[in-house]
């Protein structure tokens, strides 16, 4: 099933039961303590935490997602990417556990001929928290799923709390099983390269009072208007639909993987590390695309400064394929391509993003060639003398001095075999954050911007991603 296909699906299904259709929010959320929007629920919020009366008692969207936190998976996975694709079926007050258990078993196991997504029920699992007999006793009911595929997790996985006093509630996830060529046969707990998740539902059941941390809270009683969010990952029932083995090889993100296959000449699929590559370019491209036709441009913080990371891990991965000329006109237009159907607003914003994304390029492929210079004597100084690490200070000149970003300096030192004195790096990296922040108090108001980490850090316990790159890396690039 093309994405499209499956979106239609999903909006007719739940359009058809009572729940209004709203559009995709921006990538760039309305919550001053999020960057970015990570989940279909993040409009909702305000309904969900009844701050706002819902204008509706049932809603369902498809999703626009950015989750930074997953970078470091993406293209090794086959579940991960940076952008994707949420579809939510939400209820404010509404149905609660046996409809939103209903609807989902239906709407996965009808059969394409029928409107629904088509999935095999043997190759369904759920997850539900441990204590919850009620999700347990419906599962078996609705689904009549054996007790030996429905596994008890603890609030790690299956518990859902911003992390604040408020609603909270358990969640049960449902797994779509690959079958024995993707690992052992034990369940989602034990293996989730071979059981796949692919739909949350988080039951909104409780009022949580305080607590000194995300699983250690008071639960003050049930919520008299019980809420349900879930979240269905669209690429994930893509690829798993369309018969390939991740998400990077969907249709709307394959193009982009050809193209940079195409340029480089190396063929996806001869080595692991080159496939890795392809898959990191497809995802950033789309995710930057995405990103910057939602009105986010290039820039040294917050959003811009994700966005940049993201544009130059691209570069970095094109290069290490051995293209060192520009790429992103081709990469770009083939993402335009392949989204914009379902994206119509990436056409009419298109010259604009194409414009900054290569501007982007052109400058880091400066910075790249000044600073491979500077590493290349630095790992030959080092070679020398009979040296394994790189040293601290030079690590820290390459980023301040060269804007040399760090990830690409250990991934560069590493490709020789050697590895960086991250403590020094880190201690150098310290003392000058407190040169600039005594700096900034000289020159009251200098670094206003700052506040920006004061909302994330104000966003506590919530998902709130990107804060690591933030803090460890905004001053790299
Ligand atoms: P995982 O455990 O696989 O990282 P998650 O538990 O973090 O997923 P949720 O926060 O429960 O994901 O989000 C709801 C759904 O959104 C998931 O079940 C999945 O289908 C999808 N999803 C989450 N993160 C991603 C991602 N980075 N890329 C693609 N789909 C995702
Ligand atoms: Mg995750
Ligand atoms: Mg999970
Ligand atoms: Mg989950």
């Amino acid at each position: 099933m093309q994405t499209a296909d499956i979106q239609r699906r999903w909006l007719d299904f739940f359009g058809t039961r009572g729940h209004t259709v709203v559009p995709s929010a921006s990538l760039v959320s309305d919550d001053p303590t999020l960057l970015f929007t990570v989940a279909g629920m993040v409009p909702f919020v305000p309904y969900l935490t009844g701050v706002v009366p819902a204008p509706y008692p049932r809603a369902t969207s498809v999703q626009k997602c950015i989750r930074t936190n997953d970078i470091e998976e993406v293209g090794k996975t086959p579940r991960h990417g940076t952008f994707f694709q949420m579809n939510g079926n939400f209820s404010f007050g509404d149905y609660f556990k046996e409809g939103a258990i209903g609807y989902a078993w239906e709407l996965l196991t009808t059969s394409q001929g029928d409107g629904g997504l088509g999935f095999d029920e043997k190759d369904l699992w759920v997850t539900v928290y441990k204590d919850d007999d009620e999700a347990i006793a419906l599962w078996k009911k609705i689904a009549g799923l054996p007790e030996g595929r429905i596994q008890r997790l603890d609030m790690d996985t299956n518990y859902w709390s911003t992390g604040q006093p408020g609603p909270a509630g358990p969640c049960s996830e449902i797994f779509f099983d690959r079958g024995p060529a993707y690992g052992a046969d034990g369940g989602p707990a034990t293996d989730d390269d071979r059981y796949v998740e692919i739909w949350n539902l988080v039951f909104m059941q409780y009022l949580r009072g305080e607590g000194t941390g995300k699983n250690d809270f008071e639960i003050l009683g049930e919520l008299p208007d019980k809420n349900i969010d879930t979240g269905m990952g669209m690429e994930r029932v893509a690829f798993l639909t369309q018969d390939v083995e991740n998400m990077y090889e969907i249709d709307q993100v394959r193009p982009v993987l050809d193209a940079a296959s195409a340029m480089s000449g190396r063929r996806y699929g001869a080595d692991h590390d080159d496939d890795v590559r392809m898959r990191v370019i497809a995802d950033h491209v789309r995710s930057s695309l995405m990103l910057m036709t939602d009105g986010v441009a290039p820039g040294n913080e917050g959003r811009g400064y994700i966005l940049r990371r993201l544009l130059r891990r691209s570069i970095r991965a094109m290069r290490l394929l051995g293209v060192d000329a520009p790429s992103f006109d081709v990469l770009f237009a083939a993402s335009r391509d392949a989204m914009s159907s379902a994206y119509p607003e990436i056409t009419e914003h298109y010259d604009r993003v194409s414009r900054l994304a290569l501007g982007e390029e052109e400058a880091f492929l400066r910075t790249l060639a000044a600073g491979t210079t500077i590493l290349d004597l630095a790992v030959a100084q080092t070679t020398v003398t009979g040296g394994r690490t790189l040293p601290g200070d030079t690590v820290f000149q390459l980023h301040d001095t060269f804007g040399f970003p760090l990830d690409l300096t250990l991934e560069m030192a590493q490709e020789n075999g050697l590895t960086v004195d991250r403590a020094e790096f880190d201690r150098l990296m310290t003392e000058q954050r407190t040169r600039a922040k005594l700096d900034a108090k000289s020159k009251k108001g200098a670094l206003a911007d700052l506040s920006v980490y004061g909302a994330f850090r104000a966003a506590g316990e919530t998902e709130f991603l990107g804060y690591d790159a933030l803090e460890t890396e905004t001053t790299v690039l």
